[in-house]
């Protein structure tokens, strides 16, 4: 302290202190009366104990993935090694500024360059960008890169074709895009059909969004076909990837004719992701795309690694600087620890998790698609409703359990769906647990509809409005 004051006193006077001339004005000019704080500011004064004790208890009542599983399907909630955080959060990643000379951060763009090879490598695609920081954004640049591309070649083309299976960000893209969205409806096998794609692909069609896997977590066999159809007509084929951990390292979407592939970079190769955040995108594109993409690309000159801006038919920036950096370095992290074979043995186990699930909880619970799934499968709870009991009362049940809930009411197609995704990383013992669980549930829904329907009762807060929650926000500190 007495150091602290010394110095402060050697620099008093030389430090020109900014004079700010701010008018006076009177607080209720600038803000309504009723915002005002009418009493006296309580400020609470407490230990450092006191303080640490709040926030780990605070923390404890939160759900997370270092507490159990989290089968939000769709959303592939896997566990995400620590080392990746460790990594993105070193100083000389961290700490860098996005104007920084290209020369001062050439290990941060060989990172970029290096994990665009790696993605183009899993897609077998020509071209990547990391820009999008998500998966929707994503789709949206991918959407912009099918209009440049029928804009460069004359073609008329207004509408896209999207499957009743797929996340609702799909037509919500095509549309910003200025596309006009098509509905496909799925097959009675929960895949489209050859016939159907054939009769919906006319003149107009520029693009047909596909989920690969769907969303019932059911793989696109005819996706080969599908890419013909479409590209006799000079149409382009979309693949929405955030379904990518079920088939990396063993199908490259590339070679089945996709010309478009988003990747959920925290979905798929781990970035915690919970609470709408951080995200990572990027896409990769055929030979047809590359010169379309947005800029700057990443090139090494033999020499360096530069930004490259020079692309005449670049549909520009998407992203005010180059994507979200620290999602970047996870997803490098976490492909460079796993290799090439690491990564095939990720999406046989997310595979056979799914399936292990699923086999457990069919007899259970309705399985309106009962073939071999992905890395995910989708369950009804039409079965439940009969006795009274709606998907979000298991749901809520689950909750009660110390579990996390599937995603529920999604894919639409589902009556009152379940949608399950265990991920690989759940061990055997906590795939049981909660498929025991669930089945603990399906009992007591026959025996005992009313307990299910007014759980949770052991949660922090008991059943919550949530409509109105998300409405008239009630913050406290
Ligand atoms: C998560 C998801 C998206 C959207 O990705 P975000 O990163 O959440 O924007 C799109 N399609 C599917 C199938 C998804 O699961």
């Amino acid at each position: 302290m007495k150091l602290l004051n010394e110095i402060s006193k050697k620099q008093k006077g030389k430090i020109p202190i900014a004079k700010i001339d701010i008018p006076e004005r009177d607080i209720k000019d600038l803000i309504p009366e009723k915002y005002l704080r009418q009493d006296e500011t309580f400020l609470p004064e407490l230990s450092e104990v006191e303080v640490v004790r709040h926030f780990v208890n605070l923390s404890s009542l939160n759900y997370h993935l270092d507490k159990g599983i989290y089968p939000l399907g769709s959303c592939t909630m896997k566990y995400n090694p620590k080392i990746s955080e460790d990594m993105a959060r070193m100083p000389s990643f961290s700490a860098i500024h996005p104007f920084s000379p290209e020369e001062t951060v050439q290990g941060a763009l060989k990172l970029m360059y290096e994990l665009s090879d790696i993605l183009a490598d899993i897609s077998g695609l020509k071209g990547i960008t990391l820009q999008p920081t998500a998966g929707a954004h994503s789709e949206l640049t991918g959407m912009l890169l099918v209009r440049a591309y029928h804009n460069f070649k004359g073609n008329n083309k207004k509408k896209v074709i999207i499957p009743d299976s797929a996340h609702g960000t799909n037509p919500a893209s095509c549309t910003l895009a200025g596309f006009e969205p098509v509905g496909l409806k799925s097959g009675p096998n929960g895949i489209l059909e050859i016939e159907d794609v054939e009769k919906a692909v006319d003149d107009d069609v520029g693009c047909l969004m596909v989920t690969n896997p769907n969303t019932l977590g059911l793989f696109e066999t005819h996706i080969k076909e599908i890419a013909e159809i479409l590209h006799k007509k000079d149409a382009l084929l979309y693949m929405d990837g955030a379904n990518l951990n079920a088939i990396m390292g063993i199908v490259k979407p590339g070679e089945t004719g996709v010309d478009i592939l988003h990747f959920n970079l925290h979905k798929t190769f781990s970035t915690p992701h919970g609470g709408g955040g951080p995200g990572g995108g990027g896409i990769g594109v055929s030979e047809k795309l590359v010169d379309f993409l947005p800029v700057p690309v990443i090139r090494w000159d033999g020499e360096r690694y530069l930004f490259d801006y020079n692309l005449p038919h670049s549909i520009g920036k998407i992203s005010t600087f180059f994507g979200n950096f620290g999602v970047m370095v996870k997803a490098y992290v976490y492909l460079r620890m796993l290799g090439e074979q690491g990564i095939k043995r990720v999406s046989k186990q997310a595979v056979i998790s799914a399936n292990y699930l699923k086999e457990r909880l069919k007899e259970y619970y309705l399985l309106p698609y009962d073939k071999p799934c992905m890395h995910e499968f989708v369950l009804s709870g039409d079965r439940q409703k009969k006795n009274g009991v709606k998907t979000l009362d298991i749901a809520k049940a689950l909750l009660d359990k110390g579990f996390h809930a599937p995603t529920v009411y999604f894919p639409l197609i589902v009556h009152e769906a379940l949608m399950i995704e265990p991920t690989e990383t759940e061990p055997l013992s906590s795939l049981d647990t909660f498929a025991d669980a669930l089945i603990e549930i399906a009992k007591k829904s026959k025996d005992a509809p009313e307990e299910i329907n007014s759980a949770p009762i052991n949660t922090p807060v008991g059943r919550l409005d949530e409509a109105k929650a998300a409405r008239e926000l009630n913050v406290r500190w």
